[in-house]
């Protein structure tokens, strides 16, 4: 009877966020729903439709999050997802008026910053061709947002179409390349958006996308476990923007939202506090970050 009861506390151990490993041993993956809106992610997380979402707040936090200071779009939001600046420092307002965002504001170089090239892996993997882009200048159009960051990031694996669960596999991969060592990935599912413009908001296109991008997001907890670093690996569920209720749009879709096994993630937030939350909850010392970052950090 006791060896029985043992063994389950080892298991529970294992298989979620343990809050007592030192930020600085700390993984993280930060996950990007383009196109999520978050009245109907909750909806389907009510109705059961998305039990790797409600597994991860359950272990942390499911929090409202809006986007301010930009337009509604992929371009944007990546870029203040992914650095936590406003646009007058990232040159990024929207998908249509763009710059290359400056050498080393991205929570990628920021980590290599803080613990060194060796000291951590850093991955970005992207299912778009462009608007998370590397691309350099062409054609009059300037370079893409993630043009000059690139070089700064250990694997970049981006420019290029892909769906959600190829997205998902390559995402396996990456963890079973890394775990065992730090990293920090970061993973866009392009799906979402898609089923959003081309079936609109509310239809069962758009829900079943949302159905497939928390299956990949169980893929990746599993792993997480398999590969026995579910105790030091944070998860984040974010999106660039919401979109437009029932419609093939996000013009204005500020409704976003965090996902997490980060319990001590507890209150609403805005888009740029999400690059200051997860450089906080991975040691990096946020006073001695220039310029000053405008957000705030969640985890309390
Ligand atoms: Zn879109």
């Amino acid at each position: 009877m006791r060896s029985r009861l043992v063994f389950v506390v080892v298991v529970l151990a294992t298989t979620a966020f343990k809050p007592t490993t030192r930020p600085e041993k700390r993984n993280a993956i930060l996950i990007s729903w383009d196109g999520a809106l978050r009245e109907r992610v909750r909806a389907n997380v009510g109705k059961g439709m998305m039990p790797n979402l409600a597994r991860l707040m359950r272990q942390g936090a499911l929090v409202d999050i809006d986007v301010t200071g930009h337009m509604t779009d992929t371009k944007p939001g990546h870029a203040q997802m992914l650095t936590g600046y406003d646009p007058n420092l990232t040159g990024v307002w929207s998908n249509t008026k763009f710059g290359p965002i400056p050498r080393g504001y991205s929570i990628f170089e920021r980590l290599h910053d803080a613990f060194g090239k060796d000291g951590i892996a850093t991955i970005m993997l992207t299912g778009k061709g462009a608007n998370l882009g590397s691309q350099a200048s062409d054609n009059g159009f300037p370079s893409e947002p993630f043009y000059l960051v690139r070089p700064g990031i250990t694997v970049w694996d981006g420019d290029r179409i892909r769906s959600d669960p190829a997205i998902g596999d390559r995402a396996l991969r990456y963890i079973d390349r890394f775990a065992k060592g730090r990293f920090f990935l970061f993973i866009h599912f392009p799906d979402v958006d898609v089923a959003g413009h081309t079936y609109g908001e509310g239809s069962s296109e758009y829900d079943r996308a949302l159905v497939v991008a928390d299956s990949c997001l169980g893929k990746i907890m599993a792993e997480l476990k398999a590969q026995h670093i579910a105790d030091s690996t944070l998860v984040y569920v974010s999106a660039d923007h919401g979109f437009d209720q029932g419609t093939k749009r996000h013009s204005t879709a500020t409704h976003i939202f965090l996902g997490t096994n980060d319990a001590r993630v507890r209150t609403y937030g805005e888009q740029r506090d999400i690059a200051p939350t997860v450089l906080f909850e991975m040691g990096v010392d946020l006073s001695k970050i220039t310029p000053r970052l405008p957000g705030k950090v969640l985890a309390k």
